[in-house]
């Protein structure tokens, strides 16, 4: 069997081409350019570390495509960034915002750093200088980070404050989204994406396309990772009827067949900074979770954790990709044969996106939502996002979306979901960049 191939930018460029077969009349001229990013910046800086001596670090920021409006997307700090990565999730950030309808357009930005080796201080001297680098790339008009991967609200205020103070005189809080809500931060961001999952499930479900499972109560529920959006995922569903078996961090996975107590799990993550270890659990590894028998699997944490390797022992009815890229296109391949749906990326998480483009509404309004309000909106939109894609897809099972030029819907066989949200997003981008008009 020939090696998979793992390549961030190799797995993108597969999605996209696979969704350009379902779209007609793309011009290739236009195709070249939603497949390149607009901008790439690789920034070296060095730190003066807490016991006095100096590193030097690699920092990303990419903007993928701002036809819809500035660039938007997280930051990741996380040792294992790459050039590659970055670019990658920037394009999924295009199609991401695309989809949900929001005026932004694709960006990302990472640091290549161990969060967890280094101090507070350092930290807050690695972000304010990554910022002051950036001085004239973000923007409350250009470019407007958020947290992704160990990166949370007290990042977010270190990079308004260090912009604020470099450009004084006017309102910058937009500048930068999933800040504290005392420095203008929306209620319900930082359980954006959590909620987002539920309620994006919530709407699939209730599709009927999965007879024994019209919603959530009830469901058996397996997440990897732990951290912002796992954990909050993990609450939502749990509140919603579901039992949450199998939960993992970094460390490894715990399991219970009876359901795990959350507030308890909570509380051991608190006390010893991992899951595993958590008493009257049984202890797994992260390969062994994503095969357990569940009816829905989450993964929340990294890239490329279904792969060729293991999607033939999935046993969950449907996954919800809460994370960024956590399937590869073989995998998918897999899964769509076995008939195991999959929510994508690019709609699971998408709630933290539309969370993030609500703060900067209000932002540049100085208003505050309630957080009924923000969830309400919240929903509105997710719900319209599952909905689109679930007509989309339907006129291509009956037959009435035709596909593009050299190929019959019957040769390509019906689509999944993740191509049917990339074909409508793609779709929009150019539409898009052709009603502007190609410059000059
Ligand atoms: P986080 O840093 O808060 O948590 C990451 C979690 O993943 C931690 O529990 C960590 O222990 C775990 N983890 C790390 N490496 C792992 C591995 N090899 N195997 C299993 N678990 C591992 O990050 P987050 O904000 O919760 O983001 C998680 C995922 O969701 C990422 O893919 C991110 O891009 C995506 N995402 C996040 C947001 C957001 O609003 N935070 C929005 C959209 C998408």
């Amino acid at each position: 069997m020939t090696e998979e191939i793992l390549d961030p930018l190799v797995i993108s460029e597969q999605q996209f081409d696979n969704a350009c077969q379902y779209i007609q009349h793309l011009q290739s001229g236009l195709v070249d350019f939603l497949k390149q990013p607009k901008r790439i910046h690789i920034i070296h800086f060095p730190i003066e570390m807490d016991d006095c001596s100096v590193r030097t670090f690699r920092c990303f920021r990419v903007i993928h495509n701002r036809v819809f409006g500035p660039g938007k997307g997280g930051i990741r700090y996380h040792p294992e960034v790459t050039e590659a990565e970055v670019i990658s999730l920037a394009k999924l950030m295009t199609w991401k915002c695309a989809l949900v309808n929001i005026p932004f357009g694709g960006a990302k930005g990472g640091i290549c750093c161990d969060p967890k080796s280094l101090s507070t201080s350092e930290l807050r001297r690695i972000t304010r200088r990554f910022t002051s680098d950036l001085l004239e790339v973000i923007g409350p008009h250009t470019d407007i980070p958020a947290p992704d991967m160990y990166t949370d609200e007290q990042t977010m205020a270190w990079i308004y404050d260090t912009y604020d103070v470099l450009n004084p005189g006017r309102n910058n809080r937009p500048v930068v989204t999933g800040k504290p809500i005392e420095l203008g931060g929306s209620y319900g961001r930082t359980e954006s994406t959590g909620r987002g999952c539920l309620y994006v499930t919530e709407r699939f479900l209730s599709k009927g396309l999965i007879p024994e499972m019209s919603d959530v109560a009830g469901a058996s529920v397996v997440i990897q990772g732990f951290g912002n959006v796992g954990s909050i995922a993990a609450q939502e569903f749990c509140r919603q009827g579901a039992r949450i078996v199998a939960l993992s961090d970094s460390s490894g996975c715990i399991f219970a067949e009876s359901g795990l107590d959350l507030d308890r799990v909570i509380q051991f993550k608190k006390e010893h900074g991992c899951l595993v270890g958590m008493p009257d659990t049984m202890t797994l590894t992260n390969e062994e979770l994503i095969e357990l028998d569940c009816d829905i699997l989450i993964p929340a944490a990294v890239g490329n954790q279904i792969h060729a390797g293991n999607a033939h022992n999935i046993k969950a009815k449907l996954i919800v990709e809460a994370a960024n890229n956590p399937t590869t296109p073989v995998a998918d391949r897999i899964l769509h044969q076995r008939g195991i749906y999959l929510i994508p990326d690019i709609i699971a998480n998408a709630g933290g996106v539309t969370v993030s483009y609500f703060e900067w509404v209000q932002n540049h309004a100085n208003e505050q939502w309630d957080l009924e309000t923000v969830n309400d909106k919240l929903k509105r939109k997710l719900y319209g996002c599952v909905d689109t894609v679930f007509k989309r897809w339907q006129g291509f099972v009956v037959g009435e979306e035709k596909c593009a030029d050299k190929l019959t819907g019957e040769q390509l066989g019906c689509p999944d979901f993740r191509t049917v949200a990339l074909v409508t997003a793609i779709e929009r981008v150019a539409n898009a960049t052709l009603l502007r008009g190609i410059w000059p």
